[in-house]
C-alpha cells in the first residue's frame, strides 16, 4: 500500500487548491529574497497629477518662482559637471512643496545675516540618475539606481552660500561635486572661515528640516523623503 494512499480521502479539487496555495507560497518566498523591495518610479504625467490630488504636498513647486530671491547655478543643464555633459534641457530647479517651504524660511533667516542660498540641484529625473551612475568613476558619490536618490524624490537639494552684497559663494572645503575627501560634512583640516560657513549653512538648513549628507557638504535631505515617491517626469511637462 502507498504511504500517501491517507492522501486519497482529500477530495481532488481541494488538492489542486492545496498544490496553488504551497505553489503561490514557494514563488513569494523566491520573489522575497530574490528581489528585497520592487522600485516604484513614477512616470506617467497623469499619475503625478492624481498624486497632487491626494496629497497637495506631492506638488513640484518651480524654487525660483516661490522664492525669486534665491540664485540658480543648475550645472546639470550646462557641461560645468562632474558629467562634463548637459544633462538637463532647462536650467530649473524643483522641489516637493514642504521642501520649498523650508528654503523659503531658509533664505529669509539667511537674508537677515546679509547671506542668501545658491541652488546647484533640486529634483532630479530617474532617468537622469540612471546616466549618472552608467558613467561615474566613483560610486560613493552617486546614488544606486537600484535605491533610486533622494533627489528622484523631490526631497534633496545641492546648494551653498553667497554673500548678499558681491553676489560670491562664500569659501568652502571643496567646489561641488568635489569627488573628494574633503567634500565630508565634517572635514576636519580646513580654516577657520571654512568651518564657519559649512557651519552656518549646515546649522540653517537642519533647523528647517534639511539634513546634510555625511560625504557632501553641498547635499541636504529632507525629513520624511520616505512618504515621497521616485518620479521620472521631465521637467519640460512641469
Ligand atoms: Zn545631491
Amino acid at each position: 500500500m502507498p504511504r500517501n494512499d491517507h492522501l486519497s480521502i482529500i477530495p481532488i479539487n481541494m488538492k489542486i487548491k492545496i498544490f496553488f496555495l504551497l505553489l503561490s507560497l514557494s514563488l513569494s518566498t523566491f520573489a522575497q529574497t530574490s528581489s528585497p523591495s520592487k522600485l516604484v518610479v513614477l512616470s506617467s504625467y497623469n499619475q503625478y497629477l492624481a498624486a497632487i490630488k491626494t496629497n497637495p504636498n506631492n506638488e513640484l513647486i518651480e524654487i525660483k518662482k516661490a522664492i525669486p530671491s534665491i540664485k540658480l547655478d543648475i550645472r546639470y543643464a550646462t557641461e560645468n559637471n562632474f558629467m562634463k555633459q548637459v544633462m538637463y534641457k532647462q536650467a530649473r530647479a524643483f522641489a516637493r512643496k514642504p521642501v520649498v517651504e523650508s528654503l523659503k524660511k531658509i533664505q529669509k533667516e539667511l537674508n537677515k545675516k546679509g547671506y542668501g542660498l545658491k541652488i546647484f540641484d533640486g529634483y532630479r529625473p530617474y532617468a537622469i540618475t540612471v546616466e549618472f551612475y552608467k558613467k561615474a568613476s566613483d560610486k560613493n558619490f552617486v546614488a544606486n539606481p537600484a535605491k533610486g536618490s533622494k533627489h528622484n524624490r523631490g526631497c534633496a537639494v545641492d546648494l551653498t552660500l553667497i554673500n548678499l552684497k558681491t553676489g560670491k559663494e562664500l569659501v568652502m572645503a571643496t567646489p561641488y561635486d568635489s569627488f573628494s575627501a574633503a567634500a565630508a560634512a565634517n572635514y576636519e583640516p580646513v580654516s577657520a572661515e571654512v568651518k564657519k560657513n559649512r557651519n552656518l549653512l549646515i546649522a540653517t538648513m537642519k533647523k528647517y528640516q534639511l539634513n546634510v549628507l555625511d560625504n557632501e557638504w553641498w547635499h541636504y535631505d529632507f525629513s520624511g523623503w520616505q512618504q515621497y515617491d521616485l518620479m521620472d517626469i521631465p521637467f519640460e511637462k512641469l
